[in-house]
Formats: structure tokens, sequence, C-alpha cells
């Protein structure tokens, strides 16, 4: 349990060697010849410390379908997108502005959000893809509300206590 959003690779791990000074992999440290044992223990690592990396392994499990309301916001993000790309004609301008408008954008380009199922202020930072979900911006904003409700609810309990 951490409350860190990310943190440094080589910090969380280093390289590593057993007592015989042999190399062993710095994720499970079973013997082997490179920094990781196998792809499995690098992408563990990787996603636990990089958020850039753990939301675009996200995006390739979900595509950007909210787990809460089931809107295909990746869907919709790459329409966005190629009518933005042709933004300098009128009427793909028009379609721009009136999808968003008739969906409620305003004037955001990412529509989801790869959220932390426990929140990382109550410790769910450096979690595995296990612990990441795809919230688009409406359902991510209800429930980064709820998480932040309930906390500051336990807070104010704690004092009381
Ligand atoms: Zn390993
Ligand atoms: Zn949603």
């Amino acid at each position: 349990m951490t409350n860190v959003r990310a943190i440094a690779i080589t910090k969380k791990y280093p390289f590593r060697k057993d007592d015989a000074g042999r190399r062993i992999c710095a994720v499970c440290g079973k013997r082997c010849s490179l920094k990781y044992c196998s792809t499995e223990c690098r992408e563990a690592a990787w996603v636990e410390c990089n958020p850039a990396h753990a939301r675009y392994r996200v995006w390739q499990r979900d595509h950007g379908v909210c787990a809460r309301c089931g809107w295909a916001t990746g869907v919709i993000e790459r329409i966005i997108w190629w009518f933005h790309r042709w933004r300098w004609q009128e009427d793909t301008r028009e379609t721009e502005h009136f999808l968003r408008s008739a969906l409620g954008l305003g004037c955001r380009t990412h529509l989801w959000e790869a959220h932390h199922k426990v929140a990382v202020a109550d410790g769910g930072g450096l979690c595995s893809l296990d612990g990441l979900e795809t919230l688009c911006f409406r359902c991510h904003a209800k429930e980064s509300g709820r998480q932040r409700r309930k906390r500051n609810a336990a807070k104010v309990a704690e004092k009381g206590a």
C-alpha cells in the first residue's frame, strides 16, 4: 500500500544480485542474465512505476470503454479527432462543434481516465493493471468525488474519536 502515484523504476526495482554475486530478476528474484527474468516481470515493473505506460496498457485492454456506463469514449475520441484534423473546412469544423455540444464534451481532448479503484490518497498507488479501470470523464468526476468525500468523512471520524 502506498500513496505514491509514480516512482523511478531504478529506485523501486534496482539491479539485484544474490549472495554469490550472480544476477537475479529485479522483480521476482529468479536467476537470470538480464535485469528481468521475463517480459511478465518487466511489464509488471513498468505498469507499477510508470503511469504513462500503465495508461497505455489500460487503453489496449479497454479501448476507452467506461467500466461504469459503457460509453465507448475511444470511438468518440477518434471521430472528434478526425473532424478536428479537417477543421480548416467549414462543414467539418461545424460538425466538430455540433458533436462536442451534443455530447457535452466542452473542449476536452481526452474523454477517459485510467482510474485507480483504490484512490492513490488511500494507498492505491503503484498498483498493477488489475487496480486500474477505464472511466469516462463523467463517471470519473462522480467516482473521484465519492472517494474524496469518503476520505474526508473518515478524517472527521478519526478526529472525533
Ligand atoms: Zn522475474
Ligand atoms: Zn462512464
